[in-house]
């Protein structure tokens, strides 16, 4: 067991809200078993103390994650941004080296990772439905064309925000849909919820999935409560489904690669999450 010292590095997750987010519990128990000198807390921070609190660190030698609402703030003040962030525009995971604060979009390698976890295998020459057109969506927009997508449909309430996800990030494989009915034969390999919707039981559906003919399979990025209504839905449709979970676990697990440039102990990541959902199980 490692006890704090005076080489102790700190890692923190900058947000706000912050206190409700896991990744304080999943990356320490990561540090134990990987026995680093490190800890992680959640810091509460105002975007305009952003830059203040990451260059701090950076400098510390330390380094973090950033969350809502900052992550695009903190994508326009890395010194050192990874391609995905150029690409995505946001930042979740930062660092410093040489001087410098560096930063990626884990999300990206994070929903990558876990939709192989989930399917087994690469999305190529897939058609999948993307629900949002947040940052998470553009995080998962970018995967699954990397990935050799055939084709993305983006549905959003606001259509002109989809509209630009799709102009700026998308190219020509994306398609934005207004509604539902624009879809000819409602035959998907994969839908992706990427909205919050289902954070709270009395959230409405994102999508009415019995008004697909097919869909291959289902992955939600909420993963509170576990499992989401959604999941729940799909699996009585005899549809394949998956919370955001495991991509949650992922996105850590690059991080943590980052930090520490070593492998994540990703199993005990996964089983330290485990560990809070299951008092949160809804039947
Ligand atoms: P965001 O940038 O705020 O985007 C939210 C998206 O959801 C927007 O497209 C928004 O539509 C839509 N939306 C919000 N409320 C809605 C409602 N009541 N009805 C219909 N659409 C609604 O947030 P984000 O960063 O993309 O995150 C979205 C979700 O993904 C969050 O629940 C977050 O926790 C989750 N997430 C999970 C992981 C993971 O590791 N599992 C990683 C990242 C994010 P408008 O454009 O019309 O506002």
């Amino acid at each position: 067991m490692t006890f704090l010292t005076s080489n102790t590095r700190l890692l923190a997750v900058l947000g706000k809200p912050v206190a409700h987010s896991l990744s304080p519990v999943i990356q320490n128990a990561a540090f134990r078993e990987a026995d680093l000198d490190g800890v992680y807390v959640a810091l509460r921070c105002e975007e305009r103390d952003l830059l203040a609190f990451m260059r701090g660190l950076g400098a510390a030698g330390a380094g973090g994650n950033v969350t809502l609402p900052h992550k695009e703030k903190a994508a326009s003040v890395l010194d050192v941004p990874s391609e995905a962030v150029h690409r995505t525009g946001a930042c979740n995971t930062f660092w410093g080296e040489n001087g410098n604060v560096c930063g990626d979009n884990t999300d990206v390698e994070g929903f990558r990772r876990a939709l192989r976890h989930f399917l087994g295998d690469s999305p190529t020459g897939f058609r999948v439905l993307l629900l949002g057109a947040g940052g998470a969506a553009r995080a998962v927009l970018m995967s699954l064309l990397d990935d050799g997508v055939d084709e993305v449909l983006i549905m959003n309430r606001s259509v002109d925000r989809a509209r630009t996800v799709a102009r700026r990030f998308g190219g020509v494989r994306t398609r934005v849909i207004k509604d539902f009915s624009e879809v000819e034969d409602g035959e998907f390999d994969l839908v992706v919820n990427t909205t919050p919707l289902g954070l709270s039981e009395d959230d409405k559906l994102p999508i009415d999935l019995k008004r697909l003919s097919r869909a291959g399979g289902v992955m939600d990025l909420v993963y509170r409560p576990h499992l989401t209504r959604f999941v729940r839905v799909a699996e009585s449709l005899n549809i394949r489904a998956v919370d955001g979970g495991e991509m949650l676990v992922q996105q850590g697990a690059v991080s943590f690669e980052h930090w520490w440039g070593q492998p994540a102990p990703v199993e005990v990541m996964r089983q330290a999450l485990e560990g809070v959902r299951s008092s949160e199980v809804v039947g």
